[in-house]
């Protein structure tokens, strides 16, 4: 490439030039050689350069810094992975470590030492309490794939401990990623709608998280379908997935601990396995390691990506219980192996389990579990003001995963509260109407301060308009 840190103008004649009029110049040149060849993710290009993209250029602690400049608040952790913040010492010097010693090998057919060092530290910090012990752990890149082998251990699990049990029951607006087994199991209309000739089949049921009814009642309904669902076709059920307390990508949608202890009496009465989905809430996030723990329940299968390695590398895992794991070993008389046919290419690359591994020694050592819940606690109680704002509709919380329901004031209400919160140097992403604040866990009061007054302001400014 002709330019590989940035268009000339960045380290030679801009500072010269760089006015007021001249704040754009470095983004809008990138932003025009994006449109012209970069194909985003969940993004509708036919508008992508309207809405003037961030071109993010550096990162330190919860700050992304753009290539004017500016500096802005990550407060969503980058989509939600983000836990010490960027930049961190430590995560930084293991991965150099680990990249002067070993970039990669395969996982399948040789294994090494720091893949061999986080499945010991998974295990050893896997959920505890009603269910099985979760013994082992299987990695692939990103969460999506951990939820697509999960369903996979899943089905075969059912094929080699009795019967071929071909469905899945999931619950409405659930989301457990982008590939297609993961679609399957999601429950959010307009992508399902998209790829149903495509899926796996499943059983839909309500969710407990579901806003539609009042919080007396909405629990008592899901649990209602869930009952009649496994007693009509428990059978025939593999798994039952949810995601754990909160339905993340739904809008925040948190709902009572009682259900995931309703849903392991159930999969185990009806010889189903229960498959925990912790992309998004696992290591510290909801104020505890697991969400599981707000529960005290423990499924057979633990998803797990997302924060793993701190925000810095594609990993995810699935931690496994003794039992599941045992179903896959050859029997003496087998006449085909019981072996798990699945993995990819970079299945626990050395680089991302070393960056986990610092990530996860970091927050043990300094305790960022309690100043995840602290900050949680913090937030609420700066929030309780904008709960009662004309145009919120509710706050949702549970630790540091937050949702700001807007009322619908135009097709794109959540996008213009972040627009403006942008406007006022805090980064944040929405889901529909919902405004998402999911900050670093290590987020400090100031810049907690900072984020709470930009969200204020920008709502005035929204509900205003
Ligand atoms: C984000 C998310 C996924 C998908 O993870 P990717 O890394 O984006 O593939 C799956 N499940 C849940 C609960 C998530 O929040």
């Amino acid at each position: 490439m002709a330019h590989p840190t940035g268009p000339s103008t960045r380290d030679g004649a801009a500072p010269a030039l760089r006015g007021n009029d001249s704040r754009n110049r470095d983004s809008a040149s990138w932003i025009a050689r994006d449109a012209a060849a970069v194909w985003h993710p969940f993004t509708q290009h036919a508008t992508w350069t309207d809405d003037e993209p961030t071109v993010v250029d550096r990162a330190e602690g919860p700050w992304l810094i753009d290539v004017d400049g500016r500096r802005y608040l990550d407060g969503v952790s980058s989509l939600w992975t983000t836990t010490l913040g960027h930049g961190h010492p430590d995560i930084n010097a293991a991965i150099t470590a680990q990249l002067a010693r070993l970039d990669h090998s395969t996982f399948l057919g040789t294994t090494h030492t720091p893949g061999i060092e986080l499945s010991e530290t998974l295990v050893a910090l896997a959920p505890t309490g009603d269910g099985p012990a979760l013994t082992k752990a299987f990695y692939a890149g990103d969460g999506s794939s951990a939820v697509e082998a999960a369903l996979k251990i899943a089905y075969q699990y059912s094929t080699q401990t009795g019967h071929a049990r071909p469905k899945f029951v999931r619950l409405d607006q659930a989301y457990h990623g982008d590939t297609l087994g993961a679609v399957a199991v999601g429950g959010h209309d307009l992508f399902h709608q998209a790829y149903k000739p495509l899926l796996l089949d499943t059983i839909g049921v309500a969710t407990p998280g579901s806003r539609d009814r009042g919080p007396g009642e909405r629990l008592a309904f899901a649990a209602d379908e869930l009952r009649a669902a496994m007693s009509e076709s428990g059978d025939q059920v593999c798994a039952i997935i949810v995601e754990p307390m909160i339905q993340g990508a739904a809008g925040m949608l948190d709902y009572d601990a009682s259900y995931l202890r309703l849903a392991r009496e159930l999969a185990d009465a009806h010889g189903a396995l229960l498959v925990f989905d912790e992309v998004a809430t696992g290591f510290g996030r909801t104020g505890s390691m697991w969400a599981a723990d707000h529960a005290g329940v423990v499924p057979d299968l633990l998803t797990c990506g997302k924060g793993i390695t701190g925000g810095y590398l594609p990993l995810s895992a699935v931690l496994a219980a003794e039992h599941v794991y045992e179903a896959f070993l050859t029997r003496p008389g087998d006449r085909t192996p019981r072996t798990f046919f699945h993995g990819h290419t970079y299945t626990a690359n050395p680089l991302c389990c070393a960056a986990a591994l610092a990530n996860l020694r970091v927050m043990a050592e300094q305790d960022v579990i309690g100043q995840a819940a602290r900050l949680g606690e913090r937030l609420g109680k700066l929030l309780e003001p904008v709960g009662e704002k004309e145009g919120v509709v509710e706050v949702r919380r549970l630790g540091t995963m937050i949702g700001v329901e807007m009322a619908a004031m135009g097709e794109r209400t959540g996008f213009e509260v972040c627009r403006a919160a942008r406007e006022r140097g805090v980064w944040l992403r929405p889901l529909g109407h919902t405004v998402i604040l999911m900050p670093p866990l290590i987020l400090g009061e100031d810049e907690t301060d900072l984020l709470v007054n930009a969200l204020e302001a920008a709502i005035d400014e929204v509900t205003e308009r």
